[in-house]
């Protein structure tokens, strides 16, 4: 790929380029995607997804899959799945398929070999004994009794750790660094802990498990990374990430860090999405309204959406916070120029044309999508006496610039003929009921001889050929903007009209055999076959609705 020479560099793609012209590691770009499979991607991780395959495509490096499978209480199989499978989703390919805890046994010989150098000591102390040792930002922290234990010493609690003659907590490895140091990670931060538990990969051969320090940066040496690119509140632990490169004397990986996505109206974090599947507030990992890339999927996102927005938010070493409808934005555009015309009608009315045969039917042809330059080929829809309109097409008493149906008022229906409303039924409850009205044979749609112009067009189906299907309407989840901010609880936040179901909603017959693809009924949105369809009971997602509605709330207010 070439780079887009209309856009300025981003500072990553600047640091790349200057490592190129350099000739820094004989001019190679090899960057890693290193998830800990302990939930679905979701649309942060597409930022950086986008980020790493893509900088590497477009100086013609590769791109790593590294599962960071170094906790072994909360990963699963289940994840690693979805996160492979959502990466090819979104169009991208990594050159190696790797976990961290391949490394394992790697990773142990590094820390024996940090041992023997003297940089490295088993601790007996508790975790509340370290922690108080360790001092303040302020006053620094305060050796151990363990930190001058002998490197032979050392190295026998090691093997003895690793041999699980310790239960969990008892000991743990730390690197002895500086207790002064400024920077809280690099005094004596920890390696190694023990952990008696079950690893999805590894089951049951270790117990003692390496911390996050002491196995990315070493992961990244290991495979030859190049330029390892984090989220920024990584940078305190850049200088621990090169330190233990440095004093390992391996490959020397470089960290670099970006300002992670932020998304207004959402919750990104795992734990928190993880609280939302688990306590049945959504369906599961990929309900409509979820921000993992399953739920956008199912929900009719595409890809080049999704990349497209991840394009536009761009690269910045500052924290911000992107509004969601930036995301709707782009997946409208692409629907746009993708999605096939429909017709439904979603809150029915009937409509009889009192001056149309009892018994004929007529094959209209509509485009799939006029956006196209030959249309992207047409449908069949068939037209009768008795159609079904929106219900909120006509008024008893319109005002004067409704330009769809009232008594006496004129409107073409789409892809047919321009009717006129003559009279319409109530029952007792003052709901209308039927809307009846007489159409102009000279009016038909792309022959029309007629001569009346008319301002408005509405959708309609026809009621004998119209199929029923149950639509879900989705709006925000949370109804305000920063849900996962500190001091509120986030599940508190949910927007209770985040979910609508019409149980039944009429449609264009030729949808009875819809594709997994974008549609876009005219009028209503952008919609997709959720999963739940079944043959005989259709069921549509709203992707996105025409235009921004929640734009139009704000100016409102
Ligand atoms: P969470 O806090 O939601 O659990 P995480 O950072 O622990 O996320 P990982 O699986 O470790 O999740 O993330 C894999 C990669 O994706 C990391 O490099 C991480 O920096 C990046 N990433 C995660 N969330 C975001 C985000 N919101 N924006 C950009 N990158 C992200
Ligand atoms: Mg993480």
């Amino acid at each position: 790929m070439i780079a887009n020479e209309e856009k300025s560099l981003n500072f990553l793609e600047e640091i790349l380029e200057e490592d190129i012209r350099a000739n820094k590691n004989g001019g190679a770009v090899l960057t890693r995607f290193p998830p800990e499979p302990n939930g679905y991607l979701h649309i942060g991780h597409a930022k950086s997804i986008c980020l790493n395959f893509g900088i590497a495509q477009r100086y013609n490096g590769k791109t790593n899959l590294r599962f960071d499978d170094t906790n072994p209480v909360t990963e699963d199989t289940e994840y690693v799945e979805s996160i492979k499978e959502d990466i090819k989703w979104l169009g991208f390919e990594w050159a190696n398929e790797f976990y961290a805890s391949d490394y394992f046994d790697t990773l142990y010989d590094f820390a024996v070999k940090l041992i023997e150098k003297g940089l490295a000591y088993v601790d007996d102390s508790s975790a509340e004994e370290i922690a108080r040792l360790k001092g303040t930002p302020t006053e620094p922290g305060q050796p151990s009794v363990y930190r001058s234990r002998s490197v032979e010493e050392n190295l026998r609690l090691f093997a003895e750790m690793k041999a699980g003659n310790y239960a969990d907590g008892e000991k743990v490895l730390r690197a002895k660094i500086d207790l002064a140091s400024p920077n809280m990670h690099m005094r004596d931060p920890i390696m190694y802990r023990i952990k008696h538990a079950h690893h999805h990969r590894t089951g049951d051969k270790w117990c003692i498990y390496p911390m996050y320090d002491f196995a990315h940066g070493q992961s990244d040496a290991i495979e030859h990374i190049t330029h390892s690119i984090c989220t920024l509140e990584f940078i305190p632990h850049r200088p621990l990430y090169d330190w233990f490169i440095e004093k390992l004397e391996i490959f020397p990986s470089k960290q670099y860090e970006f300002a992670r996505l932020n998304l207004n109206y959402t919750v990104t974090s795992k734990r928190k999405l993880l609280q939302l599947v688990n306590e049945g507030f959504v369906s599961g990992w990929d309900d409509p309204r979820m921000p993992t890339i399953s739920a956008l999927r199912r929900r009719g996102y595409t890809p080049a959406s999704i990349r497209d927005f991840c394009d536009r938010i761009g690269i910045a070493k500052r924290e911000n916070v992107i509004d969601v409808s930036l995301l709707e934005f782009c997946i409208r555009e692409d629907l746009n120029k993708t999605a096939w015309r429909r017709m439904a009608v979603l809150d029915p009315v009937k409509l009889v044309i009192t001056n149309y045969p009892e018994d004929k039917t007529e094959v209209l042809h509509g485009e799939n999508n006029p956006e196209a330059e030959d249309g992207d080929g047409y449908r069949e829809i068939p037209f009768s006496r008795e159609l079904w309109i929106e219900r909120e097409d006509f008024m008893e008493h319109p005002p004067k610039k409704f330009f769809r149906l009232g008594p006496g008022l004129m409107v073409r229906l789409k892809h047919a003929y321009i009717i006129k409303c003559e009279d319409f039924v109530k029952d007792e409850h003052d709901m209308v009921t039927e809307i009846r009205a007489t159409y102009i044979p000279e009016s038909k749609s792309g022959q029309d001889t007629s001569g009346i112009h008319v301002k408005g067009t509405i959708h309609w189906v026809s009621v004998p050929h119209a199929k029923t299907a149950e639509i879900r309407l989705y709006d925000r989840l949370f109804s305000v903007e920063d849900p996962g901010s500190e001091e509120r609880d986030f599940k508190e936040y949910i927007n209770p009209q985040s979910l609508n179901v019409l149980p039944a909603a009429y449609i264009e017959p030729d949808l009875e055999h819809a594709a997994n693809r974008g549609y876009q009924f005219i009028r209503k949105g952008y919609f997709t076959l959720d999963k739940d369809s079944q043959p005989g009971k259709l069921v549509f997602n709203r992707t996105v609705t025409l235009k921004d509605t929640w734009a139009k709330e704000t100016k409102k207010a």
